[in-house]
């Protein structure tokens, strides 16, 4: 039996290194035994990628490794969680060693590189490649970042350059072209986004609401608005447009794949007036930009202004997968 599941699982899955001390037993046996730390909230979330509707099936497959636990891992930094364990579910049609060996390896080392560790899964043959990634994190109670806690006055923020993914999926169904020298880097930034982890740790006890930006920004913060029971206006003109996508798009198709493109996976979250020093001293050491991009209001409902006081016109309202069956339009 050279390709068993049992195989499979102890050359791809078991083998990599255990380290953490949490983990008291890992894979192998019926369950994971794992020792929670006393006192924390331990904070959850999973998230399945299928083949040709998450991932192109020929995309490669270290990227797809990356980002199975790199979407689960922003959500947990969307939580102001802290990291540890993760679970896989994988479906497959066929065995491919040279695909599981790239999924791995762009898997473990993400994994490797914020310290979780794989503690179990279930491994099954099947018509298409689903991926399904759960993963587990800790907060202290009371300090977990939710979307319900924004306030009119607050200042809204957003990591990154939201849009570089959405102008990666729209080049790759040919509804735009990416400006020279910016095809590796949009690439990137839809295959192998970056999980806003010190961001979500350094906004506990600073931003009063946040969520990670996977569907849109305006789709993402509009959760925040309705969790909250709060309105929000935008400053379009304040976006932070990556240079990648100002030359590629004009203006107007810029700001709407900012807006409404999704697979960002940077932080949209809230601060009150009194906590912006604190936010952008400390933002001064991130990796990636900063930007206040809007205010909360009492009055409810999403207003998108421009620079010159006129309102924008979004003809796009982001992805949804039970409203919109057909590839991104810009
Ligand atoms: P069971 O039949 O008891 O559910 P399995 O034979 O499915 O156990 O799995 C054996 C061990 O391998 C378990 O520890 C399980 O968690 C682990 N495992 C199976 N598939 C994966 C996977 N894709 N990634 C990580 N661990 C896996
Ligand atoms: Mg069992």
């Amino acid at each position: 039996m050279p390709n068993s599941e049992f195989t499979l699982i102890d050359r791809y899955f078991a083998a990599h290194p255990v380290r953490r001390p949490d983990v008291a037993l890992g894979i192998g046996d019926d369950c994971a035994l794992l020792m929670p730390p006393g006192g924390q909230q331990l904070a959850v979330t999973m998230d399945t990628l299928i083949a040709d509707v998450h991932f192109f099936a020929a995309a490669d497959p270290e990227g797809i490794g990356h980002k199975a636990l790199a979407v689960n891992l922003s959500d947990l930094a969307a939580m102001g969680a802290t990291p540890a364990w993760a679970t896989l579910a994988l479906i497959l049609p066929q065995v491919d060693e040279k695909w599981l060996d790239a999924f791995c390896r762009g898997l473990f080392a993400l994994a490797d590189r914020h310290g979780v560790q794989l503690i179990g899964g279930d491994t099954t043959h099947g018509p298409a490649t689903v991926i399904t990634l759960q993963a587990h994190g800790f907060a202290p109670p009371g300090q977990a970042l939710r979307r319900d806690g924004a306030r009119p006055g607050d200042r809204i923020y957003v990591t990154g350059t939201p849009g570089d993914a959405g102008l990666a999926l729209a080049a790759a169904f040919g509804k735009a072209t990416v400006a020279n020298p910016y095809a590796d880097y949009v690439l990137l930034r839809l295959e192998r986004p970056e999980p806003r982890m010190t961001q979500g740790l350094t906004l506990r006890g600073i931003a009063n609401a946040v969520i990670d930006v996977s569907d849109g920004l305006v789709q993402d913060l509009g959760h925040i608005l309705e969790r909250s029971r709060v309105g929000a206006r935008l400053e379009v003109d304040q976006l932070p447009l990556s240079p990648a996508l100002l030359a590629s798009l004009d203006r107007q198709t810029a700001i709407t794949t900012a807006l409404a493109g999704g697979d960002d996976y940077e932080l949209c979250f809230t601060v009150p007036p009194e906590r912006i020093q604190q936010l952008e001293q400390r933002a001064v050491n991130w990796d990636c930009r900063c930007t206040p991009i809007g205010v909360i209001t009492a009055e409810s409902g999403l207003r998108l202004l421009q620079a010159d006081g006129l309102a924008f016109r979004l003809n796009q309202p982001g992805y949804d997968h039970f409203r919109v069956t057909s590839d991104f339009q810009p």
